[in-house]
């Protein structure tokens, strides 16, 4: 499982990135995105997602949906 940032909602502020405790979240174009495979959802290192956590939009870090 990972989380996905909802690319129309982000605003690019960059607060995400620096917060990921696996590296997973990179700019890319014009928003940042989290790569799945990277995304361990912050288990083992923080109780709540970091990115959704930091992140000012609402529901703009979100689980990914298969
Ligand atoms: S859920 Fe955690 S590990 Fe996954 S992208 Fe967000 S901050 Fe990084
Ligand atoms: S914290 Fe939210 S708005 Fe800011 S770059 Fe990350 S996903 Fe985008």
């Amino acid at each position: 499982m990972a989380f996905q940032i909802v690319s129309s909602q982000c605003t690019a502020c960059g607060a995400c990135e620096f917060e990921c405790p696996s590296g997973a979240i990179k700019f890319k174009g014009e928003t940042y995105i989290i790569d799945a495979k990277k995304c361990t959802e912050c288990e083992g290192a923080f109780d709540t997602q970091q990115c959704a956590q930091v992140c000012p939009v609402p529901k703009t870090c979100i689980p990914l949906k298969h």
